[in-house]
């Protein structure tokens, strides 16, 4: 394929692409990133198919304009990419100043070297904004998710390589003029090169938002809404993936249960009620291990996973959580009013298998049964009762 063929495929690559990711960006929450690349990758199209307009060779008035449009495209690109992975998008008056620094630069450039300068400008420009676009890719590996770190790197090679193909085409127009820029075989891998990076940068920017996607999926599925804690879906998850390990680490319950709730949500309402629930829920998981987990099972019961401790580290675990709750204070809606709370806590004994769950949580679950009888704001253990 001739250069001026392979453009019109990069062109046209680049057009739908950014038809691509306009589409999935409306799927996505807001800052994915997703316009940004849609906006990039549209914007390049158009820049590509202006050039071919004025015949590649032949300088049109407008093209130092398209020079523009290509670098402002690659910016947008990069801006994508730092939104996608939490580093936030370029400022607009980053933007706007950089592309007005750039279009001085190139109208200095082309009142003392003519078009090989216009050009020799644009594509050490190109080549700096992929260069960025492959650091910023191969470092956000270190921030994002497993999954993600394989197109992170496929993106930041792609990229990379561009970058340092365009560095090279720069270095030719400097040396030998701007005849070889779109004939030829150089041209003719590059633009080759280019157009498959396209399709490629394409296929990795759906492969990263089914990813991301699919995270979020299964935290919604996982997560309780209110507090954030695990559901029974998620406590299902994490008690199957604990008792599938060879020799599993023994568990003790730990029910926790709001003394007289019904009482927070008559007197203060419903929305206090829930402001009382996070505000316990966010204690009991910062008061936990590492390994213990906590889930929010039902209105305002909790389930505490107490791993690898016996019964006397299950039990201060259990008077730990009851103090800090006892000491949490929630504003009301009088915005004077400060709510408190206690909890109830039934401890069942040690269990190692998934077989022994139901068992234990009728424990936990008699035990909690006979703190409320016995007072509430205290932690019975099912083995103690038995004694
Ligand atoms: P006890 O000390 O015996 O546990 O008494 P209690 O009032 O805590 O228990 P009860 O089971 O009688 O009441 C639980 C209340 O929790 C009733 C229900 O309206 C409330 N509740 C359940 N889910 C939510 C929720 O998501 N938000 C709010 N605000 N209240 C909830
Ligand atoms: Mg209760
Ligand atoms: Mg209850």
């Amino acid at each position: 394929m001739d250069p001026q063929t392979l453009i019109i495929v990069l062109t046209a690559n680049l057009l739908c692409s950014g038809a691509l990711y306009h589409l999935l960006g409306r799927e996505l929450p807001r800052r994915s990133g997703m316009g940004h690349w849609a906006s990039g990758a549209l914007v390049f199209g158009a820049a590509f198919a202006g050039r071919l307009f004025a015949g590649m060779d032949q300088a049109a008035p407008w093209s130092p304009v398209l020079d523009v449009l290509m670098v402002l495209a690659t910016l947008l690109f990069v801006s994508g990419l730092r939104e996608f992975v939490g580093l936030g998008a370029i400022r607009w008056y980053v933007l706007v100043g950089g592309l007005i620094a750039y279009a001085l630069a190139q109208a200095i450039a082309m009142f003392y070297a003519g078009d090989q300068g216009r050009f020799v400008l644009e594509l050490a420009a190109l080549s700096l904004l992929q260069l960025w676009l492959a650091m910023t890719a191969l470092s956000a590996r270190s921030t994002q998710t497993a999954r993600l770190r394989q197109p992170l790197l496929a993106m930041a090679l792609l990229t990379g390589v561009l970058g340092v193909a365009t560095l090279a085409r720069g270095v030719q127009v400097l040396t030998l003029g701007v005849e070889g820029m779109y004939s030829g075989r150089p041209a003719q891998l590059y633009f080759g090169y280019a157009s498959l990076a396209a399709v490629m940068l394409g296929l990795l920017v759906v492969w990263m938002v089914f990813v991301r996607l699919n995270r979020q999926l299964a935290e919604l599925a996982s997560r309780d809404a209110l507090t954030r804690l695990f559901n029974r879906n998620g406590l299902d998850d994490i008690l199957n993936r604990h008792f599938a390990a060879r020799e599993p680490v023994p568990v003790i319950l730990l029910q926790v249960d709001i003394d007289h709730f019904k009482a927070i949500n008559d007197v203060h309402g419903h929305a206090i009620g829930d402001a009382v629930l996070r505000a316990v829920g966010e204690t009991l998981a910062q008061r936990v291990r590492g390994n213990d987990f906590v889930a929010r099972i039902g209105g305002e019961e909790f389930l505490v996973g107490c791993v690898g401790g016996d019964m006397g580290v299950a039990i201060a675990l259990g008077k730990r959580l009851r103090d800090g709750v006892g000491a949490l204070r929630v504003t009301a809606g009088d915005g004077l009013t400060q709510v408190s709370c206690t909890v109830s806590v039934g401890v069942s004994r040690s269990f190692r298998s998934l077989s022994d769950w139901e068992e234990a949580v009728r424990e936990a679950d008699r035990a909690l049964y006979t703190a409320k009888a016995g007072g509430r704001n205290c932690v019975v253990a099912f083995e103690q009762m038995r004694l």
